[in-house]
């Protein structure tokens, strides 16, 4: 019953959210992150973005479970990746819905994203780790990013995009590192029941942006509200609005904050509509996204990644978790029983029967035979105990067994 009640937790503390978007970044930036000065390039091997340069991110998924529902499926990872790929390239089929307002400045970002082929030691891998964890869940605080503490460690964040699915405790659907943190940490947190679009996805969030919104954080990008009232995420060309906007909200929607008419671009990834109801970044979300990777950029290394060449592989793969099979208790049988005369103790499940002491008890509690076993199936001959019930006794403490005995 434990084990049932532990699960139905986990299940409520991470799947039974709110039906608005939630994202964490801004209060992690707020309180846990620690911005480093560092720039990580590949020194001697810098260089510029070309122009209109598609940059290919390799990304590589630890997938934290300690439910199989939480073990997501490779194609569920695979329908993230796809939605990235669409969402960053413009090329997602809603995009039409971007009102006509805002269609101008509506952005291919020429950014993209690719499963890893190889490890930082070289080996091959699908960019997909599967570590069991025996934590019902997580906390916003970075444990999900340390095999000590019940998660993952990190890839070297210089050459991939580190994203860990697990279950994240209260409403929260993923946080974010914004760019120029500590190296271990960076990357991105998503709950792994608004991963993707195909398996264990749940509406509203189950269209994968979710992930498109958190990497544009891990981008540089900020909410579209700055996070304070009629505040500014430091892009010029998305309107100055009040606050987020959530559910679906009909075009236009206008505050006394609104610049114009045309209101909120409430349909930008870094609001909080739901995943149906976003379709766009805009030209100036793509240039601070993409600045990131110019010479001198806290990303500039990713240039020169080559994280998704499977040539550069060699050996094996890294071995998967997988959820521990609970070994069945080591026990000890009796045969026959009743027993006229001769007796044997049968381990059963790895029971180790050598060197313990065998005793029989009368039903008074009194010992009335003993023997230290001395082999794997132990024999006793019980022909001068009196007819009767007995209690046979192998070990002691912990790893005592008791069973019932009959002697004719
Ligand atoms: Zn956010």
């Amino acid at each position: 019953m434990r084990s049932f009640f532990s699960l139905f937790c986990a299940m409520a503390i991470c799947q039974f959210a709110s039906a608005q978007r939630t994202c964490s970044t801004e209060q992690y930036a707020r309180t846990i992150f620690k911005p480093q000065s560092q720039v990580s390039v590949d020194r001697g091997r810098e260089r510029d973005t070309i122009p209109n340069e598609i940059i290919t991110i390799p990304v590589v998924v630890h997938v934290i479970f300690k439910t199989t529902e939480q073990n997501i499926s490779d194609d569920q990872v695979l329908s993230q990746i796809q939605v990235l790929n669409k969402d960053f390239r413009r090329l997602n089929a809603d995009a039409v819905n971007t009102p006509a307002a805002f269609q101008s400045i509506a952005a291919d970002s020429r950014i993209m994203f690719c499963l890893a082929q190889v490890t930082p030691e070289g080996r091959p891998t699908k960019g997909i780790v599967r570590r069991y964890t025996d934590k019902d869940f997580f906390l916003g605080d970075d444990a999900m990013k340390y095999t000590a503490a019940g998660g993952d460690d990190a890839w070297d964040s210089k050459k991939y995009l580190n994203i860990w699915v697990c279950c994240l405790f209260g409403r929260s659907l993923g946080y974010a590192t914004p760019p120029g943190g500590q190296p271990d940490l960076d990357g991105v947190v998503i709950n792994f029941d608004v991963f993707g679009t195909r398996g264990i996805v749940r509406a509203p969030f189950n269209l994968g942006r979710t992930a498109t919104h958190e990497i544009g954080h891990w981008l540089g990008l900020k909410h579209l509200w700055g996070d304070i009232s009629c505040g500014s995420d430091d892009v010029d060309d998305t309107p100055r609005q009040m606050g987020y906007n959530y559910g679906c909200p009909s075009f236009p929607h206008v505050t006394s904050c609104s610049e114009n008419g045309n209101g909120d671009m409430f349909m930008n990834f870094m609001d909080f509509s739901d995943d149906a109801c976003m379709n766009s970044f805009s030209n100036g979300q793509k240039r601070k996204m993409r600045s990131l990777f110019a010479l001198g950029g806290i990303k500039n290394s990713f240039l020169n990644s080559f994280a998704c060449d499977s040539t550069l592989a060699s050996g094996g793969p890294i071995p998967d978790d997988t959820i521990p099979v609970a070994k069945p208790r080591p026990e000890i049988m009796l045969y026959p029983n009743p027993v006229q005369s001769e007796v044997i103790i049968q381990p059963v499940n790895d029971y180790e029967l050598i060197g313990k002491v065998c005793s029989i008890f009368n039903v008074q509690g009194k010992r009335v035979f003993q023997q230290t076993c001395t082999s794997a199936k132990q024999k006793m001959n019980l022909s001068d105990l009196p007819s009767g019930v007995y209690i046979l006794q192998v070990g002691t403490g912990n790893d005592k067994r008791i069973q019932k005995l009959l002697k004719l």
